[in-house]
């Protein structure tokens, strides 16, 4: 007898415990149904998304049975043929019809749109060849084909004529003849490359400049084949592969094989198939085309957190969260969604385990905005065992009288307070009144409890600290950012609603003592008070020092004006650092609040105090075993500084103005452990580079963040956090602290397992920050996310996300270099990349010619950006670039979400003019082109941006009327490269320019400096280091060769 069936409602509600991580069993259990009925509604959910009785059968189809016939006769004769097409034919024989009426008669005979393969076009003569070729070498033994060095070349990129095209066809019919597009050899401009390989590796690989002819191939083979045989030992009597194509069978190049005696294949024609060369090819993937692929999939949808495990849209594609359940992808991100259930897998496959969490990320206005929780004077519900806080993965039971905990299991009662009835599926009655039962990202009120000696928090403060040494009075900076200050202080930030900042602000200055100023508004001149005994640092004065900006406003105005002309003959060239850092500490200590300090600062602390620095900048020491030393911190003063600046929730950022080497390693070490920035000018010139520090300055001081703050991630049962990078600091294995957080700061966070993982309750993490709100209030915020766990390797690789992985692996290398060398640390990089990509091959793709490299899906660019982190400059050990440039990128990348990772280790390459409309720019923000000095062209005009510089390139042949609307000068030769910002004059391509400029300003974390660089003058050099996909001008290969080497190194892993 069947079974009665359930309500939708009893449904809906299996389908809800399932999204919120509860398996079948636990399901079961709650709603009282059998496990297999579980499992059947989850099963066709999954397979239709709905709970919904599915239609039977339905009305009859509105086509005749002959129409249908004729439909699918058609697309099988014209698969080329488009749906308005044949809705035009159906309605031609009167049978009228919408067009997903023929789409879905199609998909029921098992066709469907697909995307043509690209294939040579074959005649039967072809066909005949191959044919006889395969007949005639099927003797052949398998030594003979390991002699044969195969070549090939192919072109990298897929544009113009090589755009895709729809073809009906059913599943494995990629290669019947009517289906493939006909490609034509020489097609479209795009660039090519020659390779060759045996069984034995590859080869050398070659970029072909310019159009191919015969005089070229020989040069590519007089410089690679000998050479390439030789590497694979292939011995005197090889035989060589290549394809008939004209310059291939030219004369002159018979010849040259006869002089050079080498046997060349006998090869039918048009038949790439045959070469297993083909298989490599395809690997081959560009980043920009992974990136296009991706916002033309997902890009504008919304993008709903109900489901465990889900693999989010990439960084770089346009989406709106809907929250239901886990945080948004904003917040948290993976490197995997899919966690391997034991140790020994993850061991096996080396794939690292981590999650990147920007706790305040910037949201958008149409996201669910963050709700605040209150549960009054006992505070947040938390688990009695494991500390978690109330979330959607806490289950009811008992009726609602108890629940039980997600993360560790123990169940708790529900505080009396809290009680609420249980719907008949087992759902609390206010399920979607509570923020903290539906909702992936929420906020508690914290009580006393939750602050510093159970008294309430205060608002934090901003310090301003200027150095008023000669050379910033000089360079006009202290001017600069007294003026500032003035309009700067209205927009310091606020709460939502709130009239005015509640932050308070102080000033300081300094050079080898420190000046401090009451600015009491009571008084009719601000007072300056002296501190020249740096060693003991105190404050001497409590009252005046630190004030609400807007009472204020008269008394800090006149002090903003007079310390420019205060110190305008200053001859003190000496600075101090530690003690002013230690003057911010002491001054928070003392009005009992946590704050930030910003600091302009210009040159190395030399005069005598604690904190006192030495130049011990050495290039001598590049590439050797001491070089990390150049990265380690000087002294253990600025370790102790740190820890009070935590303990205090002092944030510390740092404006440098350097005109020589300042040791950044060390100076910026307070602000990484902070969660503070170093911002760095050097040589700063205020006309040239002002706007570009006050556009920092004005982002730092208006950014949400977060103060005193303590970050702790749960996991459920199984595994946990094991390691953390950020700008943070750690006195315990478990507890993060942070001085502050901003909205631009993330923690990466490294999970290890400690027992089996079940693939039916799944792998939970909970990130709590315990924080002080801008306006003092302490607060929780909480951050839920549920990913799958599988025994399946493949399920994991399915998975993954590369741009979170490389912020992982550089953030680790980062923090590898100050006890490894180089070498080592570069080393391990290219290993466990090749292990985990081996470990791929070996368990999840379909078995295949081991010379084959195959790359999971999710991974298929990953080898660029490893390569692009290798030729980073902390990594690449050249003695032409500065050691605080060096140290600087170290420490900027440490704090970096995936978003910054990604645009650094791949910047965007954007063509402003289109090659046919050599005279007017685009109008919206172009496309990406790979990253590449091939896709720079003489007459063009490209942007590039990597979130810390942005370049205008100008090719040599770039239109003079081009350049006269956006420079204003006659010609290319005489725009100045000192330019840090477009003029703004009144035509369309000014205008364009501009605006496509400030719109890449606009979406990045600080302002990028604006370089213009002109084609082969001296200015390109900068630019260059930023073309990843190019051989790195200071060491490091290009993209194909590095993917050789990987392939090299992958094969080693499977032998
Ligand atoms: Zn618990």
């Amino acid at each position: 007898m069947k079974n009665k069936e359930h309500t939708r409602q009893v449904r809906d509600t299996v389908v809800k415990k399932f999204k919120a991580g509860f398996g079948y069993k636990k399901i079961s259990q709650a709603l009282n149904i059998p496990k297999s009925t579980v499992q059947a509604i989850i099963l066709k959910w999954k397979e239709y998304q709905t709970t919904a009785n599915l239609p039977r059968p339905g009305r009859p189809s509105k086509l005749s049975a002959h129409t249908r016939r004729r439909l699918i006769r058609d697309v099988a004769k014209r698969p080329m043929i488009t749906l308005d097409e044949l809705q035009r034919s159906t309605a031609e024989v009167g049978d009228s019809v919408h067009r997903t009426t023929i789409s879905r008669i199609l998909h029921k005979s098992g066709l469907y749109g697909r995307v043509a393969r690209r294939k040579p076009f074959l005649k039967n003569i072809h066909k005949k060849c191959c044919l006889k070729f395969a007949t005639s070498h099927l003797g052949d033994t398998p030594n003979m084909w390991k002699k044969v060095l195969w070549s090939d070349e192919t072109k990298i990129e897929l544009f113009g004529n090589n755009a895709k095209c729809y073809v009906w066809r059913k599943s494995n019919t990629a290669h019947h003849p009517e289906h493939p597009t006909p490609t034509v050899k020489h097609g479209g401009g795009s660039i090519m490359v020659w390779a060759c390989f045996s069984s034995a590796g590859t080869g050398k690989m070659n970029k072909i400049d310019g159009k191919m002819d015969g005089a070229k191939y020989r040069t590519i083979l007089e410089e690679n084949l000998m050479e390439s045989a030789k590497d694979l030992r292939l011995g005197r009597r090889f035989v060589f592969q290549q394809d008939n194509i004209p310059k291939h069978k030219a004369k002159s190049t018979m010849e040259w094989f006869k002089n050079k005696h080498i046997q060349v294949l006998e090869w039918p024609s048009q038949s790439p198939d045959l070469n297993p060369i083909e298989n490599l090819w395809k690997e081959l993937k560009t980043a920009t085309q992974v990136i296009e692929d991706d916002q033309a999939k997902r890009g504008g949808q919304v993008y709903t957190t109900n489901l465990r495990g889900q693999v989010p849209p990439l960084v770089t594609t346009d989406y709106t969260v809907q929250d239901q359940g886990n945080a948004s992808p904003r917040f948290m991100r993976c490197t995997t969604y899919s966690f391997p259930c034991t140790a020994d897998l993850a061991k096996q496959c080396q794939v690292p385990l981590a999650t990147i969490i920007k706790p305040f990320a910037t949201v958008p206005k149409n996201e669910t905005p963050m709700y605040v929780v209150n549960h009054g004077e006992t505070g947040p519900i938390r688990c009695n065992r494991c500390k978690a806080y109330m979330c959607p993965y806490m289950q009811f039971t008992d009726g609602g009288r108890r629940y039980q905990c997600g993360f560790c299991n123990c169940v708790n009662e529900v505080p009396a307070f809290y009680f609420q009835h249980l719907d008949h599926m087992g759902k609390r009655v206010d399920f979607y009144e509570r923020p903290e039962l539906s909702l992936g990202s929420y906020e508690f009120a914290a009580t006393l409890d939750y602050c510093k000696n159970n008294k309430p928090a205060s608002p934090p403060a901003y310090i301003f600290m200027i150095d008023v040494s000669y050379a910033n009075i000089k360079s006009g900076l202290v001017r600069l950012v007294c003026d500032e200050l003035k309009t700067l202080l209205d927009n310091l930030p606020r709460e939502d609603g709130a009239e005015s900042s509640m932050v308070k602000v102080g000033f300081v200055t300094y050079n080898k003592i420190l000046h401090f100023y009451n600015v009491k508004s009571a008084l009719a001149q601000p007072q300056m008070m002296v501190v020249s005994d740096t060693a003991e640092m105190f404050v001497p004065l409590l009252d005046g020092f630190l004030v609400n900006f807007q009472e204020s406003r008269a008394v800090i105005n006149n002090l903003l004006d007079q310390i420019p002309d205060m110190f305008a003959d200053t001859n003190e060239s000496e600075t101090v650092f530690a003690p002013v850092i230690q003057a911010g500490v002491e001054a928070l200590k003392a009005a009992e609040c946590s704050g930030k300090l910003f600091i302009f600062h210009s040159s190395i602390p030399t005069a005598e105090a604690p904190g006192k620095l030495k130049n011990r900048d050495d290039k001598k020491l590049i590439n050797t075993e001491k070089e990390k030393t150049l990265f380690q911190p000087q002294k253990a003063v600025y370790e102790q500084l740190s820890k009070d600046c935590v303990s205090q929730g002092c944030s510390v950022d740092l404006f440098l103005f350097p005109s020589q080497y300042v040791d950044i390693a060390t100076m910026g070490d307070v602000a990484t452990h902070t969660g503070g920035s170093v911002f760095k000018y050097s040589n700063f010139q205020v006309e040239r580079d002002g706007q570009h520090f006050l556009s920092d300055l004005r982002k730092d001081v208006e950014k949400a963040i977060g103060f005193d703050a303590i970050m702790r991630v749960r996991t459920s049962t199984g595994f946990r956090a094991t390691d953390f990078f950020g700008a943070i600091h750690m006195n315990n294995t478990t507890d993060v602290e942070m001085a502050a957080v901003d909205c631009d700061k993330a923690v990466t966070v490294e999970f290890k397992h400690d027992d089996t993982l079940s693939e039916e309750t799944g792998a939970l993490m909970q990130c709590a920050l315990l924080y002080t709100t801008i306006s003092g209030q302490r607060r929780l915020r909480i951050h839920n996310l549920s990913l799958n766990c599988s025994a399946q390797l493949s399920e994991l690789y399915k998975s993954c996300e590369t741009d979170a992985l490389i912020n992982f692996f550089a953030k680790s290398a980062y923090r590898a270099m100050l006890n490894q060398p180089l070498k080592t640390v570069k080393e391990i990089l290219v290993n466990q990349a090749a292990h985990m990509l081996a470990c791929y091959r070996k368990n999840c793709a379909s078995p295949s010619a081991a010379s084959q490299l195959i790359l999971p899906d999710a991974m298929k660019v990953f080898p660029v950006y490893l390569n692009s982190l290798l030729k980073t400059g902390p990594l690449v050990g050249s003695a032409e670039l500065s050691t605080d440039d060096r140290a600087h990128q170290r420490l900027s990348t440490t704090a970096m979400g995936v978003e910054d990772t990604q645009l650094l280790l791949y910047p965007r390459l954007i063509p402003l003019v289109r090659q046919h409309t050599r005279h007017s720019l685009l109008d919206v923000v172009p496309t990406p082109v790979r990253c590449s000095e091939e896709r720079l062209t003489d007459a063009g005009m490209f942007l590039l941006e990597n979130g810390c510089s942005l370049f205008l390139w100008l090719g040599q042949a770039c239109p003079p009327e081009m350049i006269q609307s956006i420079f204003n000068v006659p010609s290319l030769a005489h725009v100045s490269i000192d330019l840090r910002s477009l003029p703004e004059l009144d035509n369309p391509q000014s205008q364009k320019l501009r605006s496509i400029v400030d719109s890449l300003l606009d979406q990045r974390p600080s302002s990028m400096k604006l370089m213009i660089v002109k084609q082969k003058d001296r200015s390109e050099i900068m630019f260059r280091q930023h073309l990843v996909e190019d051989k790195g001008l200071h060491g490091g290969a290009s993209y194909m060769d590095f993917l050789c080497y990987v392939h090299r190194e992958i094969r080693q892993v499977l032998t």
